[in-house]
């Protein structure tokens, strides 16, 4: 099995671009962000923001993935939560989640277990550190702040989110810094990745510039 690894910070554009490749090579695109999300909106639901309490109401949890078309839906205890989970609250409370060793011990079987049984490309903040150390390719994608937000902004303003630029920018400044330092598997390149920066490219560039780095590592 071949699996890639694209790791790095809050809008990147990490997914648009992982998901166009996996359709190009028939690979499956594993999201792992939607994995603490999923986490994140049982802890808001039942209204548990109590670390203890977060560990402890792990085993109430059950978090299944399936790929239709190639294409990832999220369940979590039986329901699809695809959509609901891609809210300005729920991003803040997956980084506070994903902080916390047991809910990523909870997580790390099932993102394995895919990678062990499918060709994947999956992107996360630490899939070529810790879930996949030894992936055939690991790229770090990552922009400025301001390319980040806009492009974060612009998506929710489409989805007809009620945000504003500032709000948005707050919550990814907040986010990469606690992901970037927080004790357990924190956002940085592998010593071994290729890092991409996608601030000067649009899309269109910026897909086949992983498409050139995946191409010669795979040759
Ligand atoms: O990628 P996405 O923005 O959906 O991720 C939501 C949050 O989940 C991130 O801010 C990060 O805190 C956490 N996460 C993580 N490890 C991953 C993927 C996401 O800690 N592999």
């Amino acid at each position: 099995m071949i699996a890639i690894a694209i790791d790095g910070p809050a809008g990147a554009g990490k997914s648009t671009i992982a998901r166009a490749i996996a359709r190009e090579m028939s690979f499956i695109y594993v999201d792992t962000g939607a994995l603490y999300r999923a986490i994140g909106l049982y802890m808001i639901k039942n209204r548990i923001d109590d670390d203890e309490l977060i560990v402890s109401s792990l085993n109430k949890i059950k978090v299944d993935l399936k790929f239709v078309d190639n294409e990832q839906k999220i369940f979590l205890c039986g329901s699809e939560v695809s959509g609901e989970i891609r809210t300005p609250e729920v991003s803040m409370m997956a980084s506070r989640v994903s902080a916390i060793l047991a809910v990523r011990e909870f997580l790390l079987d099932l993102q394995r277990d895919l990678a062990q049984k499918n060709n994947v490309i999956m992107d996360g903040r630490d899939i070529g550190t810790v879930i996949l150390p030894d992936a055939d390719v690991k790229i770090f994608l990552t922009a400025s702040l301001e390319k980040r937000t806009d492009r974060r902004y612009k998506e929710m303003l489409e989805k007809g989110l009620n945000v504003t630029y500032d709000g948005i920018l707050n919550d990814i400044k907040k986010r990469d810094y606690d992901d970037s330092h927080r004790k357990v598997a924190p956002l940085k390149p592998a010593a071994d990745a290729v890092v991409v920066d996608t601030s000067e490219y649009n899309l269109e560039e910026s897909i086949n510039l992983v498409l050139d780095v995946i191409k010669k590592k795979l040759s």
